[in-house]
């Protein structure tokens, strides 16, 4: 049975110092990390980052090397899984094939031997919005409407913690997008904490209120989507959260709480608070600024380019038409494959590969990172 936890924060998770070696590989660096209870968690990190392992190390399915694991006011390291208040839901579902889907749910009550099941199952399949569906086999239902099972199933035990180890990656595109929507909904309404494992960038930000961008088997930053997005302090981060059109340049003077850089014939302004290096004088670093900041001004019109703005000039290599917004590669000394989301600007049939243009931008857009990076 789960160990019984009521105060407040009996959901909080508290990693301190955790480590996992295989061999002699370490899959995770001492590691702390406070996840609030009922926060929506995301670990993001590409393939082989160390996200899954440190999930099972909270799940109790992985023992760390050293460090410890705290469940609320309890130190859980050495306990069984089981034993944890906390359920895992996998990217299979592993749903029970020949029992139909209310059994399925009401699965883990009779193990622990509750005989009366029927309200706490009812109130699942409503929670996940399968109460209609309740006496199909797993067989009969969609891809989402089986991991909605699988949710459901995880959540009659009252878990404090719910851990999502990548949930929609079996899952079409299409269904993904509803699916973050429905799970969002559900943590929600529960209020408990939900840890999710994914190397979806897009899927984390739409989820979680906070998330840790892993790289290596250490935490590169952690942050609200929109601070990693607008705040990256790694060349990782910047990149690994979309693009960040980065440029070499090298620390020419400072100009009170700005930095003044120079890329070749450019010179642009970064802000001492944006920037995540040295500000030393002749340093290198590379300055930054997110594609939809943007604006580009066809070289007829740049005498309409309001003072103080950033600006590169470069030549448009290729347009696309992406609904919101139209895409633009522009081919820039400093920075080849420079990337422009221009929305709901006026179409200026000017603005056509081959065509000269001048990009701008309010410098407090720009970001500035450590060149010593990959
Ligand atoms: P993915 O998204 O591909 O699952 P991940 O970020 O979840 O990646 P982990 O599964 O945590 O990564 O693995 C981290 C590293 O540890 C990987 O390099 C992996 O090869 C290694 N690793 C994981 N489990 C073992 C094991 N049992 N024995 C040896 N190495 C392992």
């Amino acid at each position: 049975s789960n160990t019984s936890l009521t105060s407040d924060h009996a959901g909080d998770v508290r990693l301190s110092g955790i480590t996992r070696n295989y061999g002699d590989f370490t899959a995770v660096h001492p590691l702390d990390l406070t996840v609030r209870h009922g926060a929506f968690f995301a670990l993001l990190g590409p393939s082989g980052c160390g996200k899954t392992t440190t999930l099972r190390m909270i799940a109790g399915l992985e023992t760390p090397t050293s460090g410890t694991v705290h469940l609320g006011d309890h130190d859980v390291t050495v306990l069984p899984p089981h034993k944890r208040p906390v359920n895992t839901v996998f990217q299979s579902y592993a749903l029970f094939p020949h029992l139909d889907i209310y059994e399925n749910v009401a699965f883990g009550l009779r193990r622990r031997g509750i005989k009366s099941v029927q309200k706490q199952v009812g109130e699942m399949l409503d929670l996940v919005q399968l109460g209609d569906f309740a006496r199909r086999k797993p067989h009969q239902l969609s891809g989402g409407q089986q991991q909605r099972v699988a949710v459901a199933r995880a959540l009659v035990n009252h878990p404090k913690v719910l851990l999502l180890d990548e949930p929609l990656g079996a899952l079409d595109l299409k269904l993904r997008r509803q699916m973050q929507l429905e799970l969002k909904r559900i943590q929600t309404e529960v209020g408990i904490t939900f840890v999710h494992v994914t190397h979806d960038q897009e899927e984390a930000m739409t989820m979680a209120d906070t998330v840790a961008v892993m790289n290596a088997g250490h935490i590169e930053q952690l942050g609200s989507p929109a601070d990693l997005y607008e705040n990256p302090r790694t060349t990782f981060v910047a990149n690994f959260l979309g693009t960040s059109n980065l440029i070499e340049a090298r620390i020419d003077s400072r100009d009170g709480d700005v930095l003044v850089v120079v890329s070749g014939a450019a010179t642009l302004r970064l802000p001492i608070d944006r920037c995540a290096t040295s500000t030393a004088r002749g340093g290198e670093v590379h300055v930054g600024v997110r594609p939809e900041k943007i604006t580009l001004t066809h070289p007829d019109d740049a005498a309409s380019i309001p003072e103080g703005r950033n600006r590169l000039t470069g030549r448009i290599t290729a347009t696309s038409f992406i609904g919101v917004s139209t895409q633009y590669l522009i081919d820039c000394p400093a920075c080849p494959e420079f990337e422009v989301y221009a929305q709901n600007i006026e179409r200026d049939a000017r603005l056509v590969p081959g065509a000269e243009i001048v990009m701008h931008w309010n410098p407090v857009y720009t970001i500035g990172l450590s060149a010593d990076q990959d």
